[in-house]
């Protein structure tokens, strides 16, 4: 008898930003598996106590282990920081499950991707329409993460960058800057958060020209106006065009 997967989004950090929906998955599962950092942090507030915790870049070989587990009639719950929809597990889930011709069910539960959460925490400046990137391109080639850069800022769109900076990828968000700049006032407000909901917050205002003298690490979301983003009472707002 063959068990199931749930692939379950942990949100940003704190308990209030996870959907019951989650907690009661981990909860009824037989085995939690995640990255350590993000097993660390949901440990506290889930009763359960079955957590195997494994290492970042081990992603195809976790999926294995939790198909495997599945397969021998476990309910195992691989777990994702935000949403796992979004650069997280889900996908290459059912990628190593139909790889292995598996009919083991797979349920993906959502959660609060880090667009939203630093979006609150900036006001709102994902108002209108918007594009989200990874500035990662450990997976993607450069030349296409670039033509998408060119693409948002031509289209005026505000930009939700994940992954922008790493301790061995320094210079990609330079060149995303450069490019924007290309197509955005100097003064377009940019918002960064680091560690949304999670005790180590920070939230900082500033402007395309100016991003660049911020420590931006792996923790942060970065979000670029478009041309009608403002700051009002100390909020980022991208301006709709209602009258008010
Ligand atoms: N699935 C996740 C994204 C994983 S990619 C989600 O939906 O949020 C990893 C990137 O997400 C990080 O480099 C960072 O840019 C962003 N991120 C994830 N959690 C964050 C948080 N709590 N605060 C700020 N940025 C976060």
């Amino acid at each position: 008898m063959s068990g199931k997967i749930f692939v379950v989004g942990t949100g940003p950090g704190y308990k209030e930003y996870i959907c019951p929906k989650a907690i009661e998955a981990m909860e009824i599962s037989d085995v939690i598996v995640g990255y350590k950092t993000y097993i660390e942090i949901v440990k506290p507030f889930v009763q359960n106590n079955n957590f195997i915790s494994s290492g970042m870049m081990k992603e195809v070989e976790r999926c294995r282990e939790v198909l495997q587990l599945a397969e021998s009639g476990k309910t195992v719950s691989i777990i994702s920081s935000g949403d796992p929809g979004i650069y997280g597990m889900a996908g290459i889930m059912l990628e190593v499950v139909s790889a292995h011709n598996s009919t083991v069910p797979v349920e993906i539960i959502p959660g609060i991707s880090a667009a939203s959460s630093a979006a609150s925490l900036l006001g709102a400046p994902l108002m209108n329409d918007f594009v989200v990137l990874s500035l990662s391109d450990l997976l993607t080639p450069w030349e296409l993460i670039e033509k998408r850069l060119h693409a948002a800022g031509s289209g005026d769109f505000a930009v939700c960058i994940y992954n922008p900076r790493s301790k061995t990828r320094i210079t990609q968000l330079d060149n995303a800057i450069e490019i924007f700049l290309k197509y955005k006032q100097p003064n377009t407000p940019v918002g960064i958060v680091k560690h949304a909901m999670r005790q180590q917050q920070e939230v900082t205002l500033t402007t395309l020209a100016q991003l660049n003298n911020h420590d931006i690490d792996m923790f942060t979301t970065l979000i670029v106006g478009n041309s009608k983003t403002e700051i009002i009472n100390g909020k980022m707002v991208t301006v709709r065009g209602y009258t008010v």
